[in-house]
């Protein structure tokens, strides 16, 4: 059979792209309006491959490949066609194009399947203007609260407005939920956002496990002075003490995540700064640690040596710190079913393949909470993602899809006894 069709995958990566902010590629942020020209396309793919489109009541938009069994049981593939400010081609677009090549390839080769194929593209997975991330996986899988919903964005749009205009229905989120007992399986297929595939030479990595991730905020309050006279031994410059801290933060991840065999990261990207003024000595400083773990006991000495650290220059230096934990989101892990069945489709096709833990978060994170859903990554060029710099050949993809088809054409030959 002729498997994934690399000039499919090729196309569909290029004429997404088009639909971007001018100015500023690759730019197709949750609701804007390049998104909805976005989701036109995908639609219009959708209607190639003869699928029934919907919007489901999260906003997730969907294109199902009906079997001629007339089965109430399903398989999901997808992934997102938003993207970050001057973000990339791939981060997410790349698994939504496998999903459609997967399905291109059944029709292809006049293939049915004991059950249907949804192919998805989950509402909003990046980060957005209300402070949340990946709104329609939540949503079918039945963790958007209501808090969600009614939250506000920095123009006071309230979220669930915009889930109703984008046709979903927002009143009903909490029954979607209830589909899981139909899925049998959810895959998804993203770049890996980082350099350890590329690096090794390798095709495939099944993903183990998605980290703890969270923020947290600390607050330090010195004392605001003129910068001319007030002289150096006299100041209490928030800003060099903070300084101080992110170089200590920085230093002791780097210690920790050598020691850990798991994945172990810490990065402070956002700081602010008051008054923020070139002749005045900063009084107050705010910063945030962005935390991906997996070991819970690295978790825990991270912030026992952080306080010691506090603690020491408090002891010290005249400052009030104050450390806020903003938000938590835990360790899950991927179905180690689904993760057996790709690791022997890698195998069987000889693409050489990794189990690895991901950095960051996916869809796929949320589902794997209620149903049996794994995610693999395919390389990216230089490891870059969120820039427009980020790459991957389309042979990737090809191959990517072919372990994915591989598992849903063995999941069809034993679909009477294993019942996934
Ligand atoms: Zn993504």
């Amino acid at each position: 059979m002729n498997f994934i069709d690399l000039n499919y995958i090729d196309r569909c990566i290029s004429q997404i792209a088009k639909y971007t902010e001018k100015g500023r590629p690759f730019t197709r942020l949750v609701f804007s309006e390049e998104f909805i020209q976005g989701r036109n396309w995908l639609t219009q793919k959708f209607k190639e491959l003869n699928l029934i489109t919907r919007i489901d009541d999260a906003g997730n938009l969907i294109g199902v490949f009906k079997s001629n069994a007339n089965s109430s049981k399903k398989i999901l593939i997808g992934s997102h066609i938003d993207t970050v400010a001057y973000g990339g081609k791939y981060d997410g677009i790349a698994g939504v194009v496998s999903g459609l090549s997967i399905i291109k390839s059944l029709l292809d080769n006049s293939i049915d399947l004991p059950f249907d194929i949804e192919i998805y593209d989950y509402l909003g997975e990046e980060l957005n203007d209300w402070n949340m991330s990946c709104i329609g996986s939540r949503g079918i899988c039945g963790a958007l609260t209501e808090g969600m919903l009614n939250s506000k964005n920095s123009q006071g749009i309230i979220l669930r407005d915009e889930i109703n205009k984008i046709g979903g229905n927002s009143k009903n989120i909490d029954k979607l939920s209830n589909q899981f007992e139909n899925v049998l399986a959810c895959f998804e297929l993203h770049i890996e956002q980082g350099i350890t595939l590329e690096n090794k030479g390798i095709d495939i990595g099944i993903v183990e496990s998605m980290p703890n991730i969270s923020r947290h905020k600390i607050l330090i309050k010195g004392q605001a002075g003129h910068s001319g006279t007030t002289l150096m031994e006299n100041r209490n410059d928030a800003l060099v003490t903070a300084s101080k801290l992110i170089v200590f933060i920085n230093n002791l991840a780097k210690k920790i995540s050598l020691r850990d065999n798991r994945h172990f990261v810490a990065t402070v990207g956002k700081i602010e700064v008051s008054p923020n003024y070139v002749t005045i000595i900063p009084s107050d400083v705010e910063f945030i640690i962005d935390l991906r773990v997996v070991n819970e006991t690295s978790r825990e000495f991270f912030f026992k040596e952080i306080n010691k650290e506090i603690k020491k220059i408090k002891k010290l230096e005249n400052f009030t710190i104050n450390f806020q934990d903003l938000m938590f989101s835990p360790y899950v892990e991927m179905s180690q079913v689904i993760n057996e069945s790709l690791k022997k489709s890698a195998n069987d096709l000889n693409y050489r393949f990794v189990s690895m833990d991901s950095g960051a978060g996916h869809d796929t994170a949320h589902l794997a909470k209620v149903s049996k859903a794994s995610i693999i990554f395919i390389p990216c060029k230089n490891g870059l993602s969120h820039c427009p710099e980020e790459y991957t050949n389309s042979i990737n993809i090809k191959k990517g899809s072919e372990v994915i088809l591989k598992s849903i054409l063995d999941l069809k030959e034993n679909y009477n006894e294993t019942r996934l």
